[in-house]
């Protein structure tokens, strides 16, 4: 790396996490000169997330590369409350009715490939320490990690994907506000003689909780927590502490071996208040942190991403508005605030002190809750990701904004795979090609295998951009409208 070499790229990602490694794939497929830029020298064997959910599953079916993480990991069905009534994915309506459990790498090696094929630029050992914004460019100093030799980047636009502690957030002056909600949480992979009843064992007695989470090879990720042992994160952790809680919450220790890794950290809660200043944008735990309760941070930062990703494209290739840049604020951030609530409310439900005669209430009350169908569904759709929709304008037909379920189309193909050019989707009665210019270059017009009455505009990203119920209505118009955010 040279010193104060200036390298032109369209956009420059800080991060090569899962949100950052999501939207280089998306740019560079979509033929957009990206440069990521990592900290980090060599691949990432930490496993924080474990769990990817069906809405992510989705995302990742509508790139081609959902099949090949599946291959890596083990569908789960249903998820156990606090060791009450068992909440099933099986009806979720998807073609991933559960939850993947693979480890993160995995997921971050699918997403760096993918991003590589097409052409991305990944460059590690490369650390974002500031940057400043101009009219029609941002100039992005970064440094050799660990030592002195720095340069200038410039770039159309950057995205700070580079997680809770973003250089790229402080740079552009946003605050991060929230607080820390739980400390002392201790982190184990451990090999169990006795295989857990449930695949994702979770517990809590109030004091304590505990979650057990397979790698499918004879080795299980503990996370766990006592009240009554709160220690700051860089106390080391010992494997009794860990058996100790296993042994309280569960009542056994499943015959615990030696620890290959443990750690200790603490959650905050926080979430930035606007995912956009001028041409730098957020995403990830850049903008948006919780407590790993319910699984939620890493697919939150893929779907962050997924709808950046194509919006940019757009921009950069001249056919949108900058207008449609704004729409990513007005979509993320609520989904963002929503988690934050619904993370919040499992942990806290985790670390509820409840006195004797009143567990059975709670077990009762949990165990109605998963069996109430509606109720079960909701908290399932929230989980999985496939109840998210974004806003849609005044007098706009029931579906726009809602995501989009796979069906079959008239030509043989899955809609997801025919999402897979990236491109817009115009979902018509009889496909009926459309002329129009933006229709015709940036979309595919296709019918469904069974007979539909509404013709449906899908976005790249798999929601429901326009829907009309009316034969003469003018998608073309629609398309022209969303993009430039009119
Ligand atoms: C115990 C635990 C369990 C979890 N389980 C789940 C789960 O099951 N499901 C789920 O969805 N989420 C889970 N999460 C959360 C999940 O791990 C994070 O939300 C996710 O990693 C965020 O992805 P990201 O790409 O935004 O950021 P990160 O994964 O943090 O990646 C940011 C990248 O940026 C790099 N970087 C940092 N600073 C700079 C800089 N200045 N310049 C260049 N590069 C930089 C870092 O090296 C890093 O590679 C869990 C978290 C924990 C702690």
């Amino acid at each position: 790396m040279g010193p104060e070499m200036a390298i032109h790229t369209e956009v420059l990602i800080a991060g090569a996490g899962p949100a950052g490694l999501m939207l280089a794939g998306d740019l560079a497929a979509a033929g957009v000169r990206c440069t990521v830029t990592e900290r980090r020298t060599g691949e990432s064997n930490l496993t924080r997330a474990f769990a990817v959910h069906a809405r992510t599953l989705e995302e990742l079916d509508a790139r081609g590369v959902a099949d090949e993480l599946i291959a890596r990991g083990t569908p789960v069905r249903g998820v156990r409350l606090l060791g009450q009534g068992e909440l099933s994915l099986g009806d979720l309506p998807s073609r991933f009715p559960y939850t993947l459990v693979t480890p993160q790498y995995e997921t971050e090696r699918v997403l760096a490939d993918r991003a590589r094929q097409f052409g991305a630029e990944i460059r590690e050992g490369a650390e974002v320490i500031g940057l400043r914004q101009h009219g029609d460019h941002v100039e992005v100093e970064v440094r050799r990690t660990g030592g002195d030799q720095q340069r200038t980047v410039r770039a159309a636009y950057v995205v700070g994907a580079d997680g809770a502690r973003s250089a790229v957030r402080s740079a552009v002056g946003l605050p991060f506000p929230g607080h820390a909600v739980v400390r002392s949480v201790m982190l184990a992979d451990v090999p169990l003689a006795e295989k857990p009843a449930d695949t994702i064992a979770a517990n809590s007695t109030g004091d304590e909780f505990a979650l057990i989470i397979p790698f499918g090879d004879g080795w299980y990720r503990i996370i766990g927590w006592d009240r009554h042992n709160q220690q700051p994160d860089d106390a080391p952790v010992g494997a009794d502490e860990i058996r100790a809680v296993l042994g309280r919450v569960f009542g056994t220790d499943y015959g615990m071996g030696e620890p290959r890794w443990l750690s200790r950290f603490h959650s905050d809660e926080r979430q930035v208040p606007q995912y956009r200043v001028g041409r730098v944008f957020l995403a990830g735990d850049a903008a948006h942190v919780h407590s790993p309760a319910g699984g939620q941070g890493m697919n939150t930062g893929i779907q962050d991403s997924a709808n950046l990703g194509w919006k940019l494209a757009a921009v950069l290739a001249g056919w949108a508005g900058d207008g449609l840049l704004d729409t990513y604020q007005g979509e993320r951030h609520p989904v963002g605030e929503q988690v934050l609530r619904s993370s919040s409310a499992l942990l806290q439900g985790a670390m509820l002190r409840i006195p004797g005669p009143l567990k059975a209430g709670r077990s009762a009350a949990i165990r109605t809750l998963s069996r109430v169908r509606p109720l079960a569904s909701r908290m399932t759709g929230a989980i999985s990701g496939v109840a998210i929709s974004y806003p849609a304008p005044r007098g706009a037909h029931p579906l726009t904004g809602r995501r989009v379920g796979d069906q079959r189309l008239a030509d043989g193909r899955r809609l997801y795979e025919a999402l897979r050019g990236g491109r817009f989707l115009l979902v018509t009665p009889d496909g009926t090609r459309h002329a129009d210019g933006l229709l015709a270059e940036h979309g595919e017009t296709v019918a469904l295998a069974a007979r539909a009455r509404t013709s449906v505009l899908v976005r790249p990203d798999a929601y429901i951009g326009w829907a009309s119920d009316d034969p003469a209505a003018d998608p073309a118009g629609a398309l022209a409208r969303l993009v430039h955010a009119a």
